[in-house]
């Protein structure tokens, strides 16, 4: 019709195509433009393999768990940018999945036997059980790029992102990646209805979904790490073996970011962190573990 603005259908990335490890070698499933929105399904960290509370989690098949959808080409980006990936809108289905199991999570050694709970979700919330129900807190467990080298198992976070299991990385976040391949080669899966810091029993409540991104480049030399953006804070995400490594990692960027957006020298940085800035645990759960370092956005208002 003349003088009517054609309506363009958003586009949508299908779940069939997914990585089990984040890698330079993957071929992308799709090409996505810069600043254009687009969705992407994911299925539950389970692959879709637990249905009822008859299916437990040692019955699945793990080769198959922790898929990520992907991966996706951005046009226009190559190794050495910075790319910000905003998390625009986040669909959940209808049911979420919490397992147990043996050796599960942080006191995995109490559960004797596996058990499965169906969580079903209604009206912005998830009904854990008859008396108690949960808002819904929606947010991206495994969300990546290619790293350098190698193939790194999507359950395992690092610097490339992936299983971050950061419940910042929401609706109305940004999350920033250093790119090591042309196109950066994105992938995301692993949705939670809900978790709570740590991700303490080893799992959210985990959830099949769609999300809708928007991806743009960020004029900054380079990053080490992803930055998650909030509306209050800006958050480095730091991933290592174990608490102290991962803590000293992310303070340390934090300092550097400090010294740079102030101009500060390293003593004043170090103290204005300590004065103004907050340790949080992201999951203590994954091969590796992940914590965020907070500067709040009253002392630094734009970090690129
Ligand atoms: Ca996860
Ligand atoms: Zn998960």
């Amino acid at each position: 019709m003349p003088g009517r603005k054609e309506c363009k259908e958003e586009k949508v990335i299908k779940k069939d195509n997914v990585i089990y490890n984040f890698s330079p070698i993957h071929k992308p499933i799709d090409t996505v433009d810069l600043g254009e929105d687009f969705w992407v399904e994911t299925d539950d960290c389970y692959s879709g393999q637990i249905k009822t509370e008859k299916d437990l989690r040692p019955n699945i098949d793990i080769s198959i768990m922790d898929a990520a959808t992907g991966p996706i080409r951005v046009n226009g980006v190559v190794a050495g940018d910075v790319i910000c990936v905003s998390i625009k809108e986040i669909e959940l289905a209808s049911q979420g999945i919490m397992v147990t199991s043996p050796g599960l999570g942080t006191l995995g050694e109490m559960i004797k036997e596996a058990d499965t709970k169906i969580i079903p979700l209604n009206g912005g919330y998830a009904y854990f059980s008859e008396k108690i129900k949960l808002p819904l807190t929606p947010m991206v467990g495994v969300l990546g790029v290619a790293p350098q080298e190698g193939e790194i198992h999507c359950a395992t976070p690092g610097d490339h992102g992936a299983n971050m299991d950061t419940k910042d990385i929401k609706v109305g976040s940004k999350v920033y990646f250093p790119v090591f391949v042309e196109g950066a080669n994105l992938a995301i899966s692993d949705l939670h209805a809900c978790m709570g810091d740590g991700e303490l029993s080893g799992t959210g409540i985990e959830i099949a979904g769609r999300v809708k991104l928007n991806i743009s480049k960020v004029q900054v030399n380079k990053i080490l790490m992803p930055v998650v953006e909030t509306e209050e804070a800006y958050m480095v995400i730091s991933s290592e073996k174990n608490f102290a490594d991962a803590a000293k990692k992310g303070i340390k960027y934090a300092v550097e970011f400090l010294q740079t957006a102030l101009q500060l020298d390293f003593p004043d940085a170090y103290r204005l962190l300590s004065a103004a800035c907050d340790l949080k645990i992201s999951q203590i759960v994954n091969p590796l573990i992940t914590v965020r370092v907070s500067i709040p956005k009253h002392l630094v208002n734009s970090l690129f």
